[in-house]
């Protein structure tokens, strides 16, 4: 069985087959960035990811393409109260995204931006314009007329029938029920950014620059086209009523929503004083790999609340699996193989392809490998696991770690980036203590750290367990962790 998606479009599941045999061509709606992205914002981007490290891992060539949305009223009105150019305005915050989407382990899309294509658009507009699709008003905009789309409402699933013709909206957001010509083209107004272009002077309409930009990468018609449940209706309708009216042919096949994130039990909102940036979180001292944990905790169509006691929790899971691993790189074992052992690998990576398969229920694959820690475990604890065994569990841990993206122990280097970020943006105040002492775990080197344990070894093989004892107390106070077992005394970083 392959991969089966739900598919906003025809309200179901539906086996995932690309149109050209093994690749798939995707469209995700990305950030507008006039902001520092919130986590969850991030939620969705994450979710796109893992589904293009499955397809990936499921043998697919993916080719994959986001937006930038460099321009849009919210852009055009803070760079006019910053007093600075749109496109100084939004340079800061661009960078911003990709280093957070670096730092929770995001691979990175190609990325279009809405400014380099503004010529496109123009031209995309001018041919809506003689099909007798789009209309010019008095001032110089342009409008879509949905009248000339019957289909209208398709995605959302919304009935228009009763709309008034010709009647307008102008702006990129706006209420869930209004059926209205929305505007593709905004003439320009006195200080905001304008371009001249074969349809005279202005500025595109958010939706306009996904349709155009998706076709140009992408083609007419490809595979899929995500982004988080808000941007059904209008923004995905409108792209669609955009594209199809000008091409005749279907857009995107499988249309791919994520559900909204709340936290602690509320919807995101400064107001409510529970709006966070990924960067707080790191500012208070959460790893980017916990965050990460967390936010693929729950199937990406499901409510996640985030809650600061989840993120603790998704912490210990990820030292749990990181810890689980280092024991099986370092540890010795005797000879041969044990079978339950032999099978539990192929078995874990078995359950986690099925649970991925099943509309990427990442909840399924993470309780998956946790079954195998946990048996694997016993077996390592009475002395079970042989030789032989390791190579089939490490593999498990590997395909795990090709989507779920963290095992690597490289969380201290991106937090000391944002600790270096708020100092230079007059943020220190915001730092916490926990991000500090943490900071400072990073900093003895693992030779010294290594010099130390064989002090520690030494000690207890003289029965000097006093000396053990301070030694080890020197390193938990530099942040390293000290395990000492029966036969060795590993350690790690916090
Ligand atoms: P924006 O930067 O506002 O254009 O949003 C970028 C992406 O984040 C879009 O796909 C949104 O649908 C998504 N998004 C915004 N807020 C949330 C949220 N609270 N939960 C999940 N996704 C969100
Ligand atoms: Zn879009």
């Amino acid at each position: 069985m392959g991969l089966r998606l739900y598919n906003t479009m025809s309200s179901r599941m539906e086996e995932f087959a690309p149109l050209v045999d093994r690749e798939v061509r995707m469209y995700a709606c990305g950030p507008t960035v006039y902001d520092y992205g919130h986590i969850g914002n991030f939620r969705t981007f994450i979710a796109v990811d893992i589904l293009r490290r499955y397809l990936k891992q499921s043998g697919y060539a993916v080719k994959h393409v986001m937006n930038i949305t460099d321009v849009d009223d919210k852009i055009i009105r803070n760079a006019a109260r910053d007093g600075v150019t749109v496109q100084q305005y939004t340079a800061k915050y661009e960078k911003a995204f990709l280093e957070d989407a670096a730092m929770i382990g995001i691979e990175q899309p190609t990325l279009v931006r809405a400014t380099e294509h503004i010529r496109q658009m123009a031209e995309f507009v001018a041919k809506l314009e003689k099909k007798g699709i789009a209309y010019r008003t008095d001032d110089g905009s342009y409008y879509f007329r949905i009248a000339k789309f019957p289909q209208y409402g398709k995605l959302s699933k919304k009935d228009f029938s009763g709309m008034v013709d010709g009647a307008r909206v102008d702006v990129d957001e706006y209420e869930k029920d209004s059926a209205r010509d929305f505007a593709l083209w905004k003439s320009p107004k006195p200080g905001e950014a304008s371009w001249e272009t074969v349809i005279g002077r202005g500025r595109p309409g958010w939706h306009l620059e996904c349709s155009v930009m998706s076709m140009q990468e992408l083609g007419e018609s490809f595979d899929l086209h995500a982004g988080g449940e808000d941007l059904v209706f209008p923004h995905h309708e409108n792209e669609i009523a955009q594209s199809e009216s000008l091409t005749g042919k279907p857009f995107a096949h499988f249309w791919f929503h994520a559900r909204f994130l709340l936290v602690e039990g509320e919807k995101m909102s400064k107001s409510l004083g529970n709006f966070f940036t990924l960067r707080d979180l790191v500012l208070k001292g959460h790893k980017p790999s916990s965050i990460r944990y967390l936010l693929t905790s729950v199937p990406y169509r499901n409510q996640l609340n985030f809650t600061f006691d989840g993120l603790r929790q998704a912490a210990v899971s990820v030292e749990r699996l990181r810890n689980f691993r280092s024991r099986l790189e370092t540890g010795k074992f005797a000879d041969g193989s044990n079978d339950e052992m032999q099978a539990l690998g192929k078995e874990t990576e078995e359950r986690m392809r099925a649970a991925l398969d099943d509309d990427l229920n990442t909840a399924q694959a993470q309780a998956a490998i946790f079954e195998m820690v946990r048996r694997a475990n016993i077996a390592l604890d009475s002395g079970q696991l042989r030789s032989n065994d390791g190579p089939g569990l490490v593999s498990a841990l590997n395909s795990f770690d090709e989507i779920f993206a963290v095992l690597k122990d490289d969380d201290l280097p991106k937090m000391r980036h944002v600790l270096d970020w708020a100092k230079a943006d007059g943020r220190e105040e915001q730092v916490s203590p926990e991000l500090r002492d943490l900071l400072r775990s990073g900093q003895l080197p693992d030779a010294e750290i290594e010099r130390k344990i064989s002090d520690m070894k030494a000690a207890r093989a003289a029965r000097n367990f006093q000396l053990s004892d301070s030694i080890r107390g020197e390193l938990t106070a530099a942040g390293i962790l000290v395990e000492i077992t029966k036969n060795d005394i590993r350690w790690r970083r916090k």
